[in-house]
């Protein structure tokens, strides 16, 4: 697909010296930055110009932040105004008119019965830190320390976090089978799976000898991001509501992905109608500035002064900058349209699949897009259903498709168990025109990397 490049703003020399410099320089832990070497100088809604001149659609919006794109004029104003008024900038976690106004705004977008007895904490910057901050409030509120997570989550990099996300630490958590409809893990998917993940978790935590102390709580992402695109079936949720509520154990949402219209509601909870007792918030309520809270039903505010302190929890930017993100969203129903254009483009997808056996599952949620890609060749893989069986995932497919979309200009994410979902998360102001254009380049790169892949090649067309 022809893209117009324009000049570039830096010579392409410059363009390469500064990702030798970068190769060179920062750590071997650097993720994005492998897979997408592009030297961003000016970006505007959905499109990123790189340092040598070319334009890119920008569906990663900074893993889920830009939920109005880069630099939206409501937002950049929202930001003037704070520095134009001579406000500090750095307060802890003092009063000031702009958080008063940030806090009075998010109250107003979250589940009513939740809002009319919220508190709500600063957190340091992070969507991690704000999970730490939900595991010590409901550890001190409860006084147990077990937690409950799920299969294929994932809530961050600090200990507890990472534990809760699989990883390899001292705290303790138990994990529960999340439901998965392409990949079931009981060989049934639909409600049927659903049913018996709930049933796992049911048994597991009732059964005096299930070696699963009384958790304090349980915390679930209501469509897994980075574990694929996973969305959390309504019904199995609200089972998820029921058991935790029957036992006493805090139910934590983690909507650091899924918040601010990017599901199609404006909290994804709201498709079940679920009211969690404590919300994980970041990313798009700063607006595009780093900025994390939690909140919580003023029943588990047991904790004491300092228990979750930090020197960066006053940022008046980000307060300011997420507070109008917001209510634009809010005012302009950002959120519906999420919901009808993501719709559309899970339809689009869904009917590519016909010309494209690699192309294994397509699911999402509003503006949460995951294309789940498989070698059909390689012969049946896991179990999903009685009458059926998913390929294994192609991880090497999706890096090449990553790499063709890029070379499209498209910027597209990977994610997933195996790294083999291509992810879409666009800013929720995507014109209908960027919504074609970002199918369209898609499957032109899909087409593009299938060719290119030499065991496809050597197998010769599949169709
Ligand atoms: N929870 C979820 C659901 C996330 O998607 C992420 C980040 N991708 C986090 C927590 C952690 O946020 P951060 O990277 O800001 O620490």
């Amino acid at each position: 697909m022809a893209v117009t490049e324009p000049a570039p703003v830096v010579p392409p020399a410059a363009h390469e010296g500064i990702l030798r410099r970068q190769a060179l320089r920062e750590s071997a832990a650097r993720t994005y930055a492998r897979s997408l070497p592009i030297v961003p100088v000016r970006a505007r809604g959905m499109t990123i110009e790189g340092a040598d001149g070319r334009r890119y659609l920008d569906c990663l919006s900074g893993a889920g932040t830009l939920a109005l794109g880069h630099n939206h004029p409501v937002v950049l104003e929202a930001i003037r105004k704070v520095i134009d008024s001579g406000a500090p900038l750095h307060v802890l976690d003092l009063a000031t008119p702009v958080k008063d106004a940030f806090t009075t705004e998010l109250f107003a977008t979250l589940p009513p019965e939740l809002a009319d007895d919220a508190r709500i904490q600063f957190c340091g910057p992070a969507g991690t830190d704000a999970v730490e901050a939900a595991f010590k409030l409901v550890r001190a509120a409860t006084g147990r320390s077990e937690l409950l997570a799920f299969t294929g989550a994932y809530h961050g990099m600090t200990a507890g976090a990472l534990a809760a996300s699989g990883g390899a630490t001292d705290v303790r958590v138990t994990r529960l089978p999340f439901p998965h409809n392409y990949r079931c893990p009981f060989g049934t998917g639909g409600e049927r799976g659903a049913d018996l993940a709930a049933r796992w978790t049911e048994y597991l935590l009732d059964d005096p000898k299930g070696g699963v102390p009384d958790p304090a709580a349980m915390i679930v992402e209501p469509v897994q991001g980075e574990g694929g695109v996973n969305p959390a079936p309504d019904g199995w949720l609200r089972r998820m509501r029921e058991i935790t509520r029957d036992r006493s154990i805090a139910l934590i949402a983690d909507e650091v992905q899924t918040g601010v219209g990017r599901t199609g509601t404006f909290w994804a909870v709201e498709h079940s109608g679920v009211v969690p007792d404590v919300m994980v918030l970041s990313k798009a309520i700063g607006g595009s500035l780093p900025l994390a809270v939690i909140v919580y039903r003023s029943g588990l505010d047991l904790w004491q002064p300092g228990a979750h302190a930090g020197t960066f929890r006053g940022n008046q930017l980000a307060m300011a900058a997420g507070a109008a993100t917001l209510a634009y969203v809010r005012e302009n129903g950002l959120a519906e349209r999420a919901g009808t254009l993501g719709a559309r483009m899970l339809a689009r997808l869904q009917a590519l699949s016909a010309d494209h056996p690699s192309i294994g599952d397509v699911r999402g949620r509003g503006l949460m897009i995951g294309i789940e890609l498989v070698d059909p060749e390689a012969g049946p893989g896991d179990v999903t259903s009685e009458n059926g069986s998913a390929p294994p995932p192609d991880p090497a497919l999706a890096v090449a498709v990553q790499q063709e979309c890029l070379r499209r200009g498209l910027i597209v994410e990977l994610g997933g168990r195996h790294s083999a979902v291509v992810r879409l998360l666009p800013p929720l102001t995507l014109t209908d025109e960027q919504a074609t254009a970002v199918v369209d380049r898609l499957a032109d790169a899909l087409s593009a990397a299938e060719r290119s892949s030499p065991r496809r090649a050597a197998a010769g067309p599949t169709r």
